[in-house]
């Protein structure tokens, strides 16, 4: 990689995570009910290069749901089935400067769902990888993301069975995309296999190596193995930069200036294209749902390592 020495960039994720821990503000999302007993404490570090090197700090094998960083793999993962233009026709790549669940945004929108980093987008996104019938979705849907993660993932079946029962916001969001013709699949089963991706169980340091395969242009750098093209993994990014971070995604590349994602579990996933992924687990979220000490260590090492994509030096 082109990041400093490895032991300067193990000493940067201390600092980081030293820096990040003095901060206590934010609250662990409870909307689901699962979620609400996640530890707050609870905060892991990690940095994989594109050639392999690993730097951690703290709980990086704790595990909790992807919850929507799963939008940014999914949708490389639609974008190798069907192509860039397609992707674009279907999803859309702008910014919504709205919550991530608005159902709003999608009527402002003439129903087109406005980017796949949202819910709505990332509803007709997953309803839009092609398969037979939701099975093989989910199939091919798990599948892909395992090979992201270079492990097999699992699903939590008690966050999986939580959201399902309260999750009538997407449902009515699925039907909403429906009624627009944006999705031809059953809603029913779209929200499902949703669902089920956003409770696959992950740790800080599969999160790394997921934002790392970004990083090395769609090759996951432990295993070896191309999961996507160069091309898709560039798109991506491409989305991630512009609404990762939902309504603060332009505060974020301001302050960071990296394609990153988050999930309300508290996952923070951050690519330096080229270099490594980077990713973090603090429960406690702002106001957008962004994680609190995820954002404030990626804001540090960004800085410390020089990854700012718009930085010339
Ligand atoms: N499964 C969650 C939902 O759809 C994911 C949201 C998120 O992580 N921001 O509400």
């Amino acid at each position: 990689g082109t990041l400093p020495p490895a032991a300067t960039c193990t000493d940067l994720v201390a600092d980081a995570y030293a820096h990040a821990l003095r901060h206590r503000e934010g609250s662990v999302a409870d909307y689901i009910p699962a979620l609400a007993s996640a530890d707050p404490d609870a905060f892991g570090l990690s940095v994989i290069e594109v050639d392999g090197g690993v730097h951690e700090r703290g709980d990086t094998r704790q595990r909790f749901s992807i919850q929507s960083i799963s939008k940014a793999f999914v949708y490389a993962l639609l974008c190798e089935a069907v192509g860039h233009e397609q992707a674009l026709a279907v999803v859309g790549v702008n910014n919504s400067g709205l919550a991530f669940n608005s159902v709003v945004a999608i009527e402002l929108n003439d129903g087109h769902p406005m980017n796949p980093m949202v819910n709505a987008g990332a509803l007709a996104t997953t309803a839009l990888v092609p398969a037979a019938d939701a099975a093989e979705r989910w199939s091919i849907i798990h599948d892909g993301l395992s090979r992201f993660a270079g492990r097999e993932l699992s699903v939590d079946e008690a966050v999986y069975r939580s959201e399902t029962q309260t999750n009538h916001r997407n449902a009515a969001i699925a039907q909403l995309l429906t009624s627009y013709g944006r999705i031809r699949e059953d809603p029913a089963e779209v929200v499902d296999v949703y669902t089920r991706q956003c409770s696959l169980l992950v740790d800080a340091h599969d999160l790394a190596v997921m934002a790392a395969t970004l990083a090395d242009g769609g090759v996951n750098p432990v295993t070896g193995a191309r999961v996507v093209t160069a091309d898709v993994a560039r798109d991506t990014l491409a989305v991630m930069a512009a609404s990762g971070l939902y309504e603060n995604s332009g505060e974020w590349l301001f302050e960071v200036g990296l394609p990153g994602k988050s999930g309300v579990a508290g996952g923070l996933v951050s690519v330096a294209p080229g270099k490594a992924g980077i990713a973090a687990y603090a429960p406690p979220l702002d106001a957008a749902g962004n994680s609190v000490r995820g954002q404030i260590a990626t804001a540090y090492l960004s800085r410390a390592l020089g990854l700012n994509i718009f930085a010339s030096a």
